[in-house]
Parts: C-alpha cells; sequence; structure tokens
C-alpha cells in the first residue's frame, strides 16, 4: 500500500515537496528505518540522499553491501517542517504504509529515538537498547527488529560510530 500521490492524511502534507518512498531493493527481507525526510531527501523524493544518507551509505559500503541490497524508508513520508521530529499522531497517520512495506520482512533496523519510539514504543535511552534484537507486530506478524543509532547522531560522537559500524556488520551477515 502506498500513499496517494496527494495524501492528505496528516498535517505534513502541507510543506512537502514531494512524498518519500522506500528506496533500494522492494524485495529485500532487510529493511531500514529512519525518522523523516529531511530537505534534501524532500527534494528529490528520495529517502537518505542528504548528509546523514552519505553517512549511512558509506558505513553500508564499509561492511561489503550497498543500499540496493536492503531497502530504506521513514516513519512518515512527508517532510516535518524545519526538520523536528515527527509527532506521534503524524507517524500513527503514516503507519498504514509503513506496516505494509515492513509486513515481509526479516529484519528491520530501526534508526535512530523517532523510529525506534514509533516502532517499539520505547522512550528511554538508546544506548540501553543499540544492537539489542527485539521483536514487533507488524499487522499481527513478529518480525525480528534491531535498534541503532541515527547516522547524523554519529557525526560527533565516535561510540556511537562504532555501534552503527557493528549495526552494519550484523546487516551484512544477514545477507549472506
Ligand atoms: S506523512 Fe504520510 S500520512 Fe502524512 S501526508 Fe505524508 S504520506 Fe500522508
Amino acid at each position: 500500500m502506498r500513499p496517494d500521490p496527494d495524501c492528505r492524511l496528516c498535517d505534513l502534507c502541507e510543506g512537502r515537496t514531494n512524498i518519500v518512498l522506500p528506496d533500494g531493493d522492494p524485495d529485500s527481507k532487510i529493511i531500514f528505518v529512519g525518522e523523516a525526510p529531511g530537505e534534501t531527501e524532500d527534494l528529490q523524493g528520495k529517502p537518505f540522499v542528504g548528509k546523514s544518507g552519505k553517512i549511512l551509505t558509506a558505513m553500508m559500503e564499509e561492511a561489503g553491501f550497498s543500499r540496493k541490497d536492503v531497502l530504506i524508508t521513514n516513519t512518515v513520508k512527508c517532510r516535518p517542517p524545519g526538520n523536528r521530529d515527527p509527532t506521534d499522531e503524524e507517524m500513527d497517520s503514516c503507519r498504514r504504509f509503513l506496516c505494509s512495506e515492513l509486513e515481509n520482512a526479516s529484519l528491520v533496523v530501526g534508526l535512530g529515538k523517532s523510529a525506534c519510539r514509533s516502532l517499539t514504543g520505547y522512550q528511554g535511552s538508546m544506548g540501553r537498547i543499540v544492537n539489542k534484537r527485539t521483536l514487533i507486530f507488524i499487522n499481527g506478524k513478529k518480525i525480528p527488529f534491531l535498534p541503532a543509532y541515527h547516522p547524523a547522531s554519529t557525526i560527533y560522537n565516535r561510540k556511537y560510530r562504532e555501534d552503527l559500524a557493528e549495526t552494519m556488520r550484523i546487516v551484512a551477515e544477514e545477507l549472506k
């Protein structure tokens, strides 16, 4: 299920240039979920193509796979104004599209706090859950879920970068 090109199910429709749909291999069973499109993503209509996307792409390649091997999406498909966090109401409005993207996944990687909150309800410290597998329920199915740091958070934090590199190694193993 994809949003209508003129989707107006939440207020994020007001400021968007493009609805940002998933990118990568549509048949991949490994799906990365970020928070929301930023300015570059909104202009190009593709997820993770700005600064965070460059970090994500480089770290995938360091681990031996490419973004074409996985599917990359966001909790909401339209850019929140000023790059603020999406609200719970906005994520709930867009959830039907996210769930249809995730329902056949063998592993979902949640990039950052908003994605992890949206998919697990967890609101605590990321440090406690990063790289610890759990299960989420998507359309009645149990799906393995791996919490990870958002690439943007690794720019000035070496420990977060090492943890995200470990996430990528876990995904590389899954792809074998
Ligand atoms: S964020 Fe999702 S639900 Fe909201 S307008 Fe965009 S596509 Fe529709």
